[in-house]
């Protein structure tokens, strides 16, 4: 790519004299309540992708070792005491889990911040905002029930049991790993579920360490099983094997249309949280100042590894240039860099396929004829550090607009009106998020209400609750994560009807004369 020196520099790269000291952690697997090494023996290392230094290792998992996890969860959920308890037991002991990371939030986060490349401050929040989850968790495990029907007539009560759905398996992915664990595996445990979990092998610490939380909370043994590797090796099976009755996957879309397909080839049920292409629109009559904030928020947060990053922004054609030149003010002044500097806002992309990835689509973007705004290289430095990128002069069809990039850059697109609006948003295969940008509600709901996408936020961005359900249309998933049927989600139905007083007969006999 030929690189317009014409742009304005990208902020300095914050670098820290806060050494990354610390042991490096040593993880082990977990299955049937034990702590275990691979079959084989082999363990593999992850780097700091900021500092360059071995932050953890673990066992890479043997097909042998994932089929004892397995066969564990199985056991559990078939005679173990876990799916008979009281649902208050159940909350009980999710409660203590979130004690249990709340005492821990900061050695989790710092593993969190040193494997991701995300900054420290931020981690610390992700860690913590996990507490809530298995708190939530832990009230709807009390409250989620089934149903009863006294409307059937005099000789008749049908009552529905939710049962738990059965062996779970959990896949997480590497850009918020203990959170979106803690968006999964919490319901599926106050559903009386047993599970296997396989983190991503960039990122597997919290996911190790939460076990020993699980392990003081009281969780018996074979519950929840903990398996560590590679995707194609480790992962895929809990997609496959007849002992799991559901796959719940957060990831990218290829991945997950590859095992929702096996999984489904198998009839068990299927929950993917997949990416996105997520839309900010803009019109004239906002907030100004609100909106170039949430902007420069939502496509750098997470150094935009983020599913529900705001990578496109559309802006109305009148203010277009306006917006350009606000955003690349903004976006050049954020702070990139260590992300243990305490002021450190962007850090470090989680790994180098991943950095080269990103470039690769700066510069499909640049070719196809958008305009370089600010951004596009790396830092010539020892950790993996990428220029927030602005691009501008988008068009619709260029593949800048409609795939996921998972990285700091942001697509500026001009729109002519609502409805060309509305037509843009919606044309990618993609249909996680959107946001919509105005003083008049009623350009508000118009865009809320025509755009495909699973959440909708209306002048703000990235905002989230526990309550509140969360997943995509189109290829950004299938099912609902969060929300008040977060368990009901990991339950089957089963119906019961009961016969009241003397049934009448199908058929009787003639009496022999
Ligand atoms: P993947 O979809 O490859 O990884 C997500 C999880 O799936 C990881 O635990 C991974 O394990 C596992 N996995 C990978 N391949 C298989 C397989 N064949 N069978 C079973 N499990 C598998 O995402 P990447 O980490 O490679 O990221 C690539 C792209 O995915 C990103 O650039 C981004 O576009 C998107 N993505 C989207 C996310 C989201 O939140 N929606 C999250 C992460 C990525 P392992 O890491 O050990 O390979």
């Amino acid at each position: 790519m030929t690189y317009d020196t014409a742009i304005p520099a990208a902020t300095a790269l914050l670098t820290s004299d806060r050494a990354p000291a610390h042991e490096a952690f040593n993880g082990r697997m977990y299955i049937d309540g034990a702590w275990t090494e691979s079959a084989d023996q082999q363990r593999f290392e992850r780097r700091s992708p900021a500092h360059g230094h071995v932050v953890s290792s673990f066992p890479e998992a043997t097909p042998a070792d994932v089929e004892r996890a397995i066969q564990a969860a199985d056991l559990a959920l078939r005679h173990g005491p876990w799916s008979k308890l009281k649902g208050a037991e159940r909350a009980r002991i999710l409660l203590a889990v979130a004690d249990g990371i709340k005492a821990r939030v900061d050695r989790m986060s710092l593993l969190e911040s040193l494997e991701t490349g995300k900054p420290l401050a931020q981690a610390r929040g992700e860690v913590a905002g996990c507490i809530d989850l298995w708190q939530y968790a832990a009230s709807l495990a009390r409250t989620t029930s089934g149903d009863a029907y006294d409307t059937l007539g005099e000789d008749m009560l049908g009552i529905v049991l939710r049962q738990p759905i059965g062996v779970v398996g959990l896949i997480t992915p590497w850009n918020f790993p203990l959170w979106i664990l803690s968006q999964k595996l919490p319901f599926a445990l106050a559903a009386g579920c047993t599970c296997v979990v396989k983190p991503s092998e960039l990122t597997s610490s919290t996911t190790v360490m939460l076990m020993e939380i699980l392990e003081q909370a009281g969780v018996p043994a074979g519950v929840v099983n903990v398996v560590t590797g590679k995707g194609p090796s480790v992962g895929q099976p809990l997609a496959q094997h007849d002992a799991i009755d559901m796959l719940s996957f957060t990831g990218s879309t290829r991945v997950g249309s590859l095992l929702g397909g096996l999984a489904s080839q198998k009839l068990k049920k299927v929950a993917l949280e997949l990416g996105g292409k997520n839309p900010q629109i803009v019109f004239p009559d906002c907030d100004w100042d609100a909106m170039i904030d949430a902007v420069v928020f939502g496509v750098y947060f997470n150094a935009g590894e983020c599913c529900n990053s705001g990578s496109r922004v559309l802006v109305h054609e009148s203010i277009a240039e306006r917006f350009a030149q606000a955003v690349v003010e903004r976006a050049r002044r954020v702070p990139v860099g260590d992300p243990l500097h305490p002021e450190c806002k962007i850090g470090a992309i989680v790994s180098e396929n991943q950095l080269v990835e990103i470039l690769g689509n700066i510069d499909k973007g640049v070719a196809a004829g958008a305009r370089l705004r600010l951004g596009g290289k790396r830092y010539e430095a020892n950790g993996l550090y990428l220029e927030p990128t602005v691009i501008s002069g988008v068009a619709p069809d260029m593949s800048i607009a409609r795939e996921e990039i998972f990285g700091p850059v942001l697509a500026i697109i001009p729109f002519s009106d609502t409805q060309n609006a509305i037509d843009i948003a919606n044309d990618t295969a993609y249909g996680l998020s959107a946001a919509v940008w105005s003083n008049d509600i009623n350009t508000c709901l118009t865009v809320a209400r025509g755009v495909d996408a699973g959440t909708v936020w209306v002048n703000t961005f990235l905002d989230g609750y526990p309550e509140l359900p969360f997943g995509g249309f189109k290829s950004s998933g299938v099912g609902r994560e969060l929300g008040k049927q977060a368990v009901e989600d990991y339950t089957e139905t089963k119906t019961i009807q009961l016969h009241i007083g003397e049934r009448k007969n199908w058929w009787l006999p003639r009496q022999a004369a």
